[in-house]
């Protein structure tokens, strides 16, 4: 597949890796690429059982609020694209002396915290509280182990931001063409301070960062000077900005010129290694389990859901194959088997409308079966995708971020009725008529969008901005399982088949990572995996593996925060007895917002 055809989740996966960039960007300075929408995450309500006279409490909110303005100063870039423009014109240089502020910043920080005791914050602000104390270690590890600053070139690139703030309409072009004019001074500074600090590239994000930065160009050269034309700008200015520009592309080409006639040593290998993979893991993914034991469940899932997948197929084989003898090696069986059904698929004029109309009968089975509250005054809005984000077909949610609290969340539906006959072909084979329906969930009910939706109601800036991915994509993975559980679909044997195809790709990105990071999976094995264990087309899993020779941790995410889930759900089951009830442990389950699986288990099931 190519990048437009990024399945659901993949394109989720994008999204997180964009907010997790702006997170790391603490320690990286990287710009990602604007953000289309981030998510509100929020914290709930629920009074701590300890103690608590309220004062605690006062005392962690206003520190909490304090923090924030103080990471914006930190980290102008995030701050922008979080949406708080008050640092728009700044561009931090990222040499030693930011290096250093940063570590003073997160020092400072963590002794403020340290001050205060967690246990006397009722759940919303103990939750929060971690999820800040978790970032400030995570910076400080970043600069004092990790060190991807030194040999990952992509974590350089100022044309995201840029972007952003020429193509977000939150104030009056002039007034942001001014910012621009601000933050374009230090970009020949900020790439001298790049190649100083670059050293031993990973050849793999060498490459990216080439690809990415000349990929950034076209802001400068093409979508800031047709800005600068409609602008009531001065002549001056505008001359001015037009200079500017003019050297921020010269930094940006030299920048790729310089790396690519880099000579290094002995470049570090695009593998994180054993001991950094298992503390970035335990960092980003914030799981009450270790790499090893999710790597360890994810192997033995796999073995689970291809023993399943050969059952359903030997029972299906008559139905499509009449008398037609069994293949003997059931991955073969398996694959044959998802091959004859994914030919079951809509036109490719109707595939928007086909994602659309599946919504209401999501909304109507979760209603009889009684499975979570859907919030009658929050229907789901469901649009044809903007031509902005045309190109990514499949379905997406668009929230409002964390300070534009009034805007709409939209459930985006694309069109690939221009897409090519063959592309289009082999695209609506992947979301075939099951997959489709799984997708819904996924996406939208009772997936993202209700997830967001029970977020929404308590909301907490810092949820929104640190909000669990792991919590958020598991929630998500969840739900389909569930709906299939809970007989929709009517059980049929395709359904589950497909379905745990869907399915083993999450557990397959987890088994991939780590195999390849904390391991010495070769690409030769990894086509293995995907193609023959997974049973994935060669494009995808040549896609993969670029992805996983450039990130690392954050595809174990979806599966993790899964397994949390499942896992927390039979301990409540098994404290509740015969008092437990789906649809009250869904919506405590989400009440507690976008917070990691573990803290939540923990209020869910003391007392
Ligand atoms: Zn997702
Ligand atoms: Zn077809």
């Amino acid at each position: 597949m190519s990048n437009q055809n990024l399945t659901f989740c993949e394109s989720r996966m994008k999204s997180y890796l964009q907010a997790i960039g702006r997170r790391i960007k603490i320690a990286r300075f990287i710009l990602s690429i604007s953000i289309l929408s981030s998510f509100l995450f929020t914290g709930c309500k629920t009074p701590s059982s300890k103690e608590n006279d309220g004062t605690s409490n006062k005392a962690f909110e206003d520190y909490s609020a304090s923090f924030i303005e103080a990471l914006w100063k930190q980290n102008p870039d995030w701050a922008t694209t979080a949406g708080y423009h008050k640092y728009d014109s700044i561009l931090v240089i990222p040499d030693r002396n930011s290096i250093n502020a940063s570590l003073k910043f997160a020092k400072n920080q963590l002794d403020s915290l340290a001050a205060m005791d967690p246990k006397l914050l009722s759940a919303a602000n103990q939750t929060d509280f971690y999820l800040i104390q978790n970032l400030l270690k995570e910076s400080q590890w970043n600069y004092d182990t990790l060190k991807s600053y030194q040999w990952d070139p992509s974590s350089y690139n100022v044309s995201g931001t840029f972007a952003f703030i020429l193509t977000e309409n939150y104030a009056p072009l002039d007034k942001r063409l001014k910012s621009i004019n601000g933050r374009l001074v230090n970009v020949p500074e900020y790439y001298k301070a790049a190649k100083n600090i670059i050293s031993n590239p990973v050849p793999e994000l060498l490459n990216l960062a080439v690809d990415q930065n000349l990929g950034g160009l076209s802001v400068f050269e093409n979508d800031l000077l047709d800005s600068l034309k409609v602008s009531t700008l001065s002549a001056s200015e505008k001359k001015q900005i037009t200079e500017r520009s003019a050297k921020a592309v010269a930094a940006i080409k030299d920048y790729t010129k310089w790396l690519k006639e880099l000579k290094s040593e002995k470049p570090r290998s695009f593998r994180l290694g054993k001991e950094l993979y298992g503390r970035k893991f335990a960092h980003n993914i914030q799981s009450a389990y270790t790499a090893d034991q999710i790597y360890d469940s994810a192997v033995a899932r796999k073995e689970e859901v291809q023993l399943k997948m050969a059952l359903i197929s030997r029972q299906l084989w008559p139905k499509y194959f009449g008398t037609k003898p069994m293949p003997k090696d059931s991955l073969e069986l398996i694959g044959k088997m998802i091959d004859t059904l994914s030919v079951n698929h809509v036109k490719q004029q109707d595939f928007q409308t086909a994602i659309s109309d599946i919504i209401p009968g999501l909304n109507k089975f979760i209603n009889d079966k009684k499975l979570i509250t859907l919030d009658p005054t929050k229907p789901l809005i469901v649009r044809k995708e903007p031509a902005y984000m045309a190109g990514v077909a499949g379905a997406s949610i668009s929230a409002p971020g964390p300070y534009d609290k009034g805007g709409n969340t939209y459930y985006n539906v694309g069109s690939i009725t221009n897409w090519p006959k063959e592309k289009a072909e082999s695209y609506l084979r992947e979301y075939n008529h099951y997959i489709m329906q799984i997708l819904d969930i996924h996406e939208a009910i009772p997936g993202h969008y209700t997830q967001l939706v029970y977020a929404n109601q308590s909301p907490s800036l810092i949820k929104s901005l640190l909000g669990n991915g792991a919590m958020i994509e598991g929630w998500a993975v969840y739900t389909e399982q569930m709906m299939l559980e809970n007989g929709f679909g009517n059980n049929q044997p395709e359904m589950w088949l497909m379905w745990y195809k869907w399915h083993l790709r999450t557990v397959c990105n987890t088994i991939l990572d780590y195999s390849v990071h904390a391991g010495n999976m070769s690409k030769d094995e990894a086509m293995h995996l995907l193609i023959k264990e997974a049973f994935q087309q060669k494009a995808e899993a040549e896609g993969k593996w670029k992805r996983v020779s450039v990130s690392n941790v954050q595809l174990t995410s979806y599966y993790t925060g899964y397994k949390e889930i499942i896992d927390l759900r039979r301990d409540y089951k098994a404290k509740l007895g015969d008092k437990f009830n789906l649809k009250s442990f869904h919506e405590k389950f989400l009440s507690y917002g976008s917070t990691p699986v573990k803290y939540i288990k923990t209020l869910m099931l003391e007392k």
